[in-house]
Formats: structure tokens, C-alpha cells, sequence
């Protein structure tokens, strides 16, 4: 989502004048577009610029803005405690940035502005063109968060659930499409909690994807992130009727533990969980999984553990992120008792090599086949392309003329963890 945004930051901007420069010592204005989800999130801020008043100190000061939730969660404090910074910016009213640019440069001021004021922020990009034509693009379509998982930041510094309109989504994919785009990816805290209700009709996620699913020159759908409470049996129908809705899921479960769901306010169990995989693999055999764990969440026993390594086997994930539980300020977890460290480091080693595994395992079996590539970009000076297959694991292959932004047959002839490597070809063999 910050990629989107910083994105769309730019897009405003541009209108004022600004042009990105890749020198950083040349610029004028610099925008830092902050993520609150990672640890030392903050202080990581301040050292970048910390960095940043070195590499100035015989130049020009540069214009310095804060966006994003970094931003949102510190606010004024970021002008007291860093006077290097100049205007701070949230990621809910960054439609307001070339106000507050002029209004700094007017009055020399500095600005704090974290209001939460969504609706209006969709309706000025609205009316602002999209400057990045990348053959696969965001949407958001849906922000905040109403869920409260007790470890996590995002309704505080995203606000609280809002959907943008039907309509204005649709024009958007239709705009980008027309500049190139042949992928979507939509976006959401809680993607698949969108909800958007006009005079006629309430609108869910899946009457998105049937609509976009009818743009001509668009080839492939993809949405993130799904919370496992929200995959209504409209949307799980998708994915059978969506041709065009790639057969791969995110789909965050954090523990295989119903205590420890239940600890972290989940809100569903694991075998919901379990049920909605179940579903979507009856409805479409393709399908393959991703999902986020948190391990040594407080009270995790060697038991807890264990569930969520036997959940693991059990779905055979092609792709996950895992992190050891770390507090966040403000959410209701920040109270309890951390588990021992050592212990917490030894069970997430033995769950990313679990992952690991499975992954290795699940990209060898598309070595001697074939799979269809969405080429994204030209390797520099080789004659090779990087793009994704269905199921997002990055492709890299050799090829004279692949064009960027088409769809091509590759035969993968290794595989790694992360990647699959091949050659592009002609016919089609064995499909993967
Ligand atoms: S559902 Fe996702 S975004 Fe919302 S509180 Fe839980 S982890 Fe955070």
C-alpha cells in the first residue's frame, strides 16, 4: 500500500512542479513514506534522517516530509523531537501535501497534519492522472481496519474501515489498463471487508473482481490482504467464476493455536481456517496459499507451537512471512509478558524451515514444465526477462524478444526457494 502512495504522492506533487531526481543530493524536497508495521519502525525514521542532515550539511537544506503511519503515529512529536523535518504528514490527508508544501514556503511554518480524512483523499486522486504505468498495478480500494488484532497498529494509524466507491475503483482500473497495465492488484488492510453501499446496491469485493474481470485488455487479478473472517462464499466463488482471478491467496493466520488466536482476538479459529482452504480448493484445484505467522506470541506453549507447525503441513503454504512477536506501542499486547527470546528465536528457525522446505519442494514441481509469465521487466544488458506466474513466485528467463507487459511460455528449468529459472518457448509442453 506505501508503494501505491508514494505513488500518488508523487502524482500530487508533480502538479506543483516537482520532477523525482535521482540524486539525492540534488533534491529539494525530500518525502519519506513511513511504515509503522516492522520493529523500531520509528527509529528507523529518525536515523534515515539523521543520514540524511550528514549527506546536507554543505548544501542547501531540503524541503523534509514525514508521510505514512510512522507519521500518523508520532505526529507532532516528530517536529519537536527532529527539527530537521519539516512538514509531517499522515497517511490519510497526504491529498493535502501541495497545500501544506505552499503553506510552508508562505509562512515558514511547520505543519503537522494527521486528520483522518479518507473520503475526501480518494476523491481529490480522483481527479489527478497516474504518472506510473507499470504493467502490473495497485489499486486501493479499501483502508484502516475494524478487526483490533490485539499485536497490531493499523486501526490506530489507519483509521477505522473505509471503502472507496464501486465506480471510482472501476474508472481507475480502466485508466490504468488503458496505460498499459494487464494485472490489478487490489489493495486493503482488509481487503476482502470492502463494502461499499450506493442508492442501488451494497457492493462487496466480489462484485469488484466480476467487474474487473470483464475489462478486455486486462489479464490477471490479484488482491491483498484477506482476513480469513471475510472470505464470504460469494468471493470464494470467484474463484471459480473469475478467469481472470489468479489462483493464489494471502490469507494471514499468525498462529495454528485456537488459544492463541483467541489471545491475539483473531476472530476466527483454526478450523475456520482450515474450512475456507478446504473451499477454495474444492471450488478451484489450482490454488495455492500464502500466509503471515507470528511465533512466541505471549503464552505460546511448545503445544501452541507445535498446532501451528502441524498447520503449516496441513495447507503446504507456497510462500509466508513469519516474525517473532514484538510489541507495538499502544495495542493491547504492549502489556503482557514476553516468552523467553532463545526460545522464541530456536521455534522461528524451525518454522521458517519448515516453510522453506515446502516452498524448495513446491517450486521443484514446476521444473521440465511449463508455466504462463507475466513479463514485468528486462534484466539490464542480458538477455533476460523477470515476470511471475500465476501463483506470484518470481520467473526469470532467457529470451531474444520477450515483450514487457505480454503473457509467455517459459519451461523452468531450475528452481531455488524464492525463484524459478527457465527459457521462454513456443509450444506449450506439460502444463504446471
Ligand atoms: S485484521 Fe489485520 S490490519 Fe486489522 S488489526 Fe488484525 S492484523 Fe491488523
Amino acid at each position: 500500500m506505501n508503494e501505491y502512495d508514494s505513488n500518488r504522492i508523487y502524482d500530487l506533487v508533480s502538479t506543483i512542479g516537482y520532477e523525482k531526481t535521482d540524486f539525492k543530493k540534488k533534491a529539494n524536497c525530500l518525502v519519506l513514506n513511513t511504515c509503522h508495521i516492522r520493529e523500531k519502525a520509528t527509529e528507523k525514521v529518525y536515523d534515515e534522517v539523521g543520514r540524511i542532515k550528514k549527506e546536507f550539511r554543505n548544501s542547501k537544506k531540503p524541503l523534509v516530509i514525514i508521510s505514512g503511519c510512522v507519521a500518523q503515529a508520532e505526529s507532532e512529536e516528530m517536529l519537536k523531537r527532529e527539527p530537521f523535518i519539516d512538514i509531517v504528514v499522515g497517511p490519510q490527508s497526504y491529498h493535502k501535501i501541495n497545500d501544506l508544501i505552499l503553506n510552508y514556503y508562505r509562512e515558514s511554518k511547520k505543519i503537522n497534519l494527521t486528520d483522518f480524512d479518507t473520503v475526501n483523499k480518494f476523491d481529490k486522486l480522483e481527479s489527478i492522472g497516474h504518472s506510473v504505468n507499470k504493467t502490473s498495478s495497485y489499486i486501493t480500494i479499501q483502508e484502516g481496519c475494524d478487526k483490533f488484532c490485539n499485536f497490531c497498529v493499523v486501526p490506530y494509524t489507519r483509521g477505522p474501515e473505509y471503502s472507496r466507491p464501486f465506480n471510482q475503483i472501476i474508472n481507475e482500473a480502466e485508466t490504468l489498463v488503458n496505460n498499459g497495465a494487464k494485472e490489478i492488484v487490489l489493495l486493503g488492510q482488509n481487503v476482502n471487508a470492502y463494502n461499499f453501499t450506493n442508492t442501488k446496491m451494497n457492493f462487496r469485493l466480489s462484485h469488484l473482481l466480476i467487474a474487473l474481470n470483464k475489462i478486455k485488455k486486462l489479464e490477471r487479478i490479484r488482491f491483498t490482504t484477506s482476513h480469513p473472517k471475510d472470505m464470504s462464499e460469494d468471493l470464494i466463488k470467484c474463484y471459480s467464476e473469475c478467469t481472470k482471478l489468479m489462483p493464489f491467496l494471502h490469507l494471514p493466520i499468525q498462529s495454528g493455536s485456537n488459544k492463541i488466536l483467541k489471545l491475539m482476538n483473531r476472530k476466527h479459529t483454526r478450523e475456520y481456517y482450515l474450512s475456507i482452504i478446504k473451499k477454495l480448493k474444492e471450488i478451484n484445484n489450482k490454488i495455492k496459499f500464502s500466509s503471515d505467522f507470528i511465533v512466541g506470541y505471549p503464552e505460546e506453549t511448545e503445544d501452541d507451537f507445535n498446532e501451528t507447525l502441524d498447520l503449516v503441513n496441513l495447507v503446504g503454504f507456497i510462500n509466508s512471512y513469519s516474525f517473532i512477536f514484538s510489541p507495538r506501542p499502544g495495542t493491547p499486547a504492549m502489556e503482557k509478558k514476553l516468552n523467553n527470546k532463545n526460545q522464541n528465536k530456536e521455534r522461528l528457525n524451525k518454522l521458517q524451515n519448515l516453510l522453506s522446505n515446502i516452498q524448495i519442494q513446491e517450486n521443484k514441481k514446476f521444473e521440465n514444465k511449463h508455466c504462463e509469465v507475466l513479463v514485468e521487466n528486462k534484466i539490464t544488458n542480458q538477455n533476460k526477462f523477470f515476470g511471475r506466474n500465476k501463483h506470484m513466485t518470481p520467473v526469470i528467463f532467457t529470451s531474444n524478444n520477450s515483450k514487457i507487459g505480454s503473457i509467455t511460455n517459459v519451461k523452468i528449468e531450475s528452481s531455488n526457494r524464492n525463484t524459478l529459472f527457465g527459457s521462454e518457448i513456443n509450444n506449450k509442453i506439460e502444463a504446471a
